[in-house]
Formats: C-alpha cells, sequence, structure tokens
C-alpha cells in the first residue's frame, strides 16, 4: 500500500522553516525568539487542519505539545518528539557554504541550511503526515501527542524545553506507549560485495552524559621557592593516571544485535567466510574495542575537557581544577563513575566530584509494537533495509521522557548518503530531495500501524 505525499508542500515548508533562524544559546537572553514565533507561524500557515483538529499548547518558552485526542482513551497515546532549534553556524564558516546556510535553498537535488538534516527535516514531515491523515479523514483510536523543544543543543541544559514538556506529561498523570525522537535513520551503507542491504539503524539506548571536576588545593605562594609538586603538578597525574586506566570494553548486548544484524547483511560469498560467527565472537571484542564508533559503544569513555590552576605565571596555584566529561555505558552508574575514578587515581589530595549530568536511561526493548512497527515499514519503504537496533553516542531529548515512558526509539527515516547523514553540525547541511516522501510515508504509517 503506497501512501499519499503531498512532496511539494512539504519541501517548500522545510525550506521556510530553515529560513527561521531559531538557533538555541545558552545565555537564553540571547536567544531570538521571535525566530521561534515566526517558526510556528509558518506551521499555522502550512498546516491548517493540524491547527484546527489538534490542541496545541505552548510550554515554557517556544516549547510545543500537540494533542490528537484519540478515541479510546483507555490506550495509552504514543509520542513523536522533535527539537526546533539549531546550532549557530560560526561567523567564520558562513563563506564556506555552497548556499547560505539559514536560505533553505533548493538545489542540485538538495534542500540546504542549518537544521536540514538535524532536525528540522523530521519536525517538518512529522506535522506534513498528520495534516495529510487529516486531509484523508483519518481518525486515530490511541491518541497522538507531539511534542517540539526548542533548546535540544544546549548539551546537560538544566532548563531542557524536554524537561518541562515531560513534567507536563507527568503532571496530568499521562503515561506514554512509546517515544520516537531524532537518532539513527537510514544511510546507505551498501558496499558491492560485501554489504548488500541498507542499514536502518534505531537509537534503543543512548548513553549516559556527565561532567566530574577533579581539585587540588594547596597552600600557594611564591613561585620561586615551590615545593616538590604544585597543586597542578598533583591534578596532571590525577589525569594521567585517568587516560591510562580506561574502563574495561564490554561486548553489550547493542554490539552483538549489530553484529548479528550485520551478518545477515552480509553478501553471500562474504557471508561464508563469516559462517562461524558465535565461533569468532570472543575474538572480535578487542578489535572492535580499537575502532572508535565501536569502541565508544564497548565502554564509558572520559575525556578531559576543561583545566585551571594559577592566575597568574609567578604565583603557585592555590586550586587546581580539571573536568573530565563522561559517557557513561547503560548498565553503569555516576556513582561508579565516581567510584572508578577515586579508585585509580589514588590520591587523597585530589578531590572527586560529580557537577552535572543524568545516568544513562534504560535500553528499550526490540519485542514492543512500536519497534515492530518500525522495523516492517521501514523494511516495506527501503526494501533493502535491515533495521539494526543500536546506541546513540550523542544526547536526545528522549532521554528526558523516561519518567513517562518505557520504550524510548530513535530514528529519523530519511534514506540518505553517509556523507549527509554525517553533515549535522556541519558546513553544508542539507538533505537529498528524494529522501523526503518516503520519510513523510514513514510517519503517515507509523501513526496508522500504532493508532
Ligand atoms: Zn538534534
Amino acid at each position: 500500500m503506497s501512501e499519499y505525499v503531498n512532496v511539494e508542500r512539504y519541501r517548500d515548508t522545510l525550506s521556510k522553516a530553515i529560513q527561521c533562524r531559531t538557533v538555541s544559546h545558552l545565555d537564553e537572553s540571547q536567544t531570538d525568539w521571535a525566530e521561534f514565533d515566526k517558526l510556528h507561524a509558518l506551521f499555522e500557515a502550512a498546516y491548517p487542519l493540524v491547527h484546527k483538529t489538534l490542541k496545541k499548547e505552548v510550554i515554557g518558552k517556544a516549547g510545543l505539545l500537540y494533542t490528537w485526542q484519540g478515541t479510546d482513551p483507555s490506550l495509552k497515546p504514543i509520542a513523536l518528539l522533535g527539537h526546533q532549534d539549531v546550532v549557530p553556524v560560526p561567523e567564520e564558516t558562513e563563506g564556506d557554504w555552497t548556499y547560505p546556510p539559514f536560505s533553505g535553498a533548493i538545489a542540485d537535488g538538495c534542500l540546504w541550511g542549518r537544521g536540514a538534516v538535524d532536525m528540522k527535516d523530521h519536525v517538518v514531515a512529522v506535522l506534513e503526515s498528520v495534516e495529510t491523515l487529516l486531509e484523508e479523514g483519518y481518525v486515530p483510536t490511541r491518541t497522538v501527542l507531539l511534542l517540539f523543544g526548542y533548546n535540544e543543543e544546549l548539551v546537560n541544559n538544566e532548563d531542557a524545553a524536554a524537561v518541562l514538556l515531560a513534567n507536563t506529561l507527568k503532571e496530568r498523570g499521562i503515561r506514554l506507549e512509546s517515544v520516537l525522537d531524532e537518532g539513527g535513520g537510514v544511510p546507505y551503507l551498501r558496499i558491492p560485495g560485501v554489504i548488500r542491504k541498507d542499514l536502518s539503524i534505531v537509537g534503543i539506548a543512548e548513553k549516559g552524559y556527565s561532567d566530574f571536576k577533579l581539585t587540588v588545593e594547596s597552600a600557594g605562594g611564591h613561585s620561586a621557592s615551590p615545593p616538590a609538586h604544585t597543586a597542578v603538578g598533583i591534578l596532571a597525574k590525577a589525569v594521567t593516571r585517568v587516560e591510562k586506566h580506561p574502563f574495561p570494553a564490554k561486548m553489550t548486548p547493542q554490539i552483538d544485535m549489530l553484529l548479528d544484524k550485520l551478518f545477515v547483511s552480509l553478501d553471500f560469498p562474504t557471508r561464508i567466510l563469516g559462517k562461524g560467527l558465535d565461533l569468532i565472537r570472543p575474538a572480535l571484542r578487542p578489535v572492535l574495542a580499537l575502532i572508535p564508533p565501536t569502541a565508544s559503544m564497548m565502554h564509558t569513555t572520559t575525556s578531559v575537557t576543561m583545566a585551571s590552576g594559577s592566575p597568574q605565571a609567578n604565583v603557585l596555584p592555590q586550586v587546581a581544577t580539571a573536568t573530565i566529561n563522561v559517557r557513561i555505558l547503560p548498565g553503569q552508574t555516576m556513582d561508579d563513575v565516581k567510584r572508578h575514578l577515586e579508585r585509580v587515581i589514588r590520591d587523597r589530595r585530589v578531590k572527586v566530584e560529580c557537577v552535572g549530568g543524568s545516568d544513562p536511561a534504560p535500553m528499550s526493548a526490540t519485542d514492543t509494537p512500536t519497534f515492530r512497527a518500525i522495523d516492517e515499514i521501514t523494511t516495506e519503504l527501503f526494501e533493502k533495509s535491515v533495521t539494526v537496533p543500536f546506541m546513540v553516542m550523542g544526547a536526545t531529548d528522549a532521554r528526558h521522557y523516561r519518567i513517562v515512558c518505557d520504550q524510548l526509539y530513535r530514528y529519523s527515516p530519511f534514506n540518505i548518503p553517509p556523507n549527509i547523514f554525517l553533515l549535522f553540525h556541519s558546513t553544508n547541511e542539507r538533505i537529498t530531495l528524494d529522501s523526503m516522501e518516503k520519510a513523510v510515508a514513514f510517519f503517515k504509517k507509523y501513526i496508522k500501524t500504532l493508532t
């Protein structure tokens, strides 16, 4: 069954959405809220039935919560998430763009601009699909919620719009059947003779994000008569020990599933070579632990990102600090990280404290109606595709919804080449025109299947 999609309207709306400069800033006074108003007005103009039929609420500064009431209130709603904000374009890179970053230019088979893959493409596709379903007279049995935040790009922001939106649901006593957010997708990964299928990667887990601060205090004084080790020296030793003792790599369930699915996608001759997958699986561990993308799926990572010492060259530091950014593997907690750091640093003069972050969200199941729907619709639309559950490396808004939902999935149904897939936050961010129809069709089918 093929779905009608108004590709032209989708493309024009996305182009105009990119022209709204909805850049989020940590210092909210720098955010131009008028650009968000402009985006909201655009949605209203482009999607009249959505705004006539669904209940729209503005939550916080510019969060959008749309409720499409289902006929059976006993069923738990599904939620489709998105963020309206984009990362800034550094001034010095503006000239490197083939088409200006906020032009929404349609050229060379692509639609260009900041937000084209992260993630106005996805947000507009959701609204487009609902508008078309309404035009076709579709009435959902189960309630559908659309929730669009406005500051997802500010990692670890305590005023995250997603937190506000999730709390709004919680206060109303709403439990969700499932959540679908960005992360994942359908990059073409076919390698002739080796991989004969596209991999549709669906995020079922994401790492926790936290920051730890190491602090060393000492007496200070003049640098002409220093002790054997200054506070910075003691701190440096601690940093070296942290880097020398990484968290051990583990064969996680995500890696196991990835291997199984990859195996199915292999071309016939290659598959014979890989016949003894189960036999070689243990031997793969050290290999996978060396490749950065798989390695980060196998252990909690630590990166020392900031450091400070004395404010002046000839003054001994009274305080020296270092900040370690930690991405935590599901199954471990911030407490585990603190214990690990204290154990490897083994120096009481170094104070270790967690200064922010959250534990990883629990892994979502793959035997749920939502995961099955994603898998079936993807396989139908992208006939040469294998659905692979994976762990998202960055942080998404989805994690904030664990307070109202157990099943969180991260998937953007755009079939695009890997070089474009990787352009989020970069110069020449763009989306291919030929990926649009199927993406909107995906959301139509997704809503119809689950509601
Ligand atoms: Zn994003």
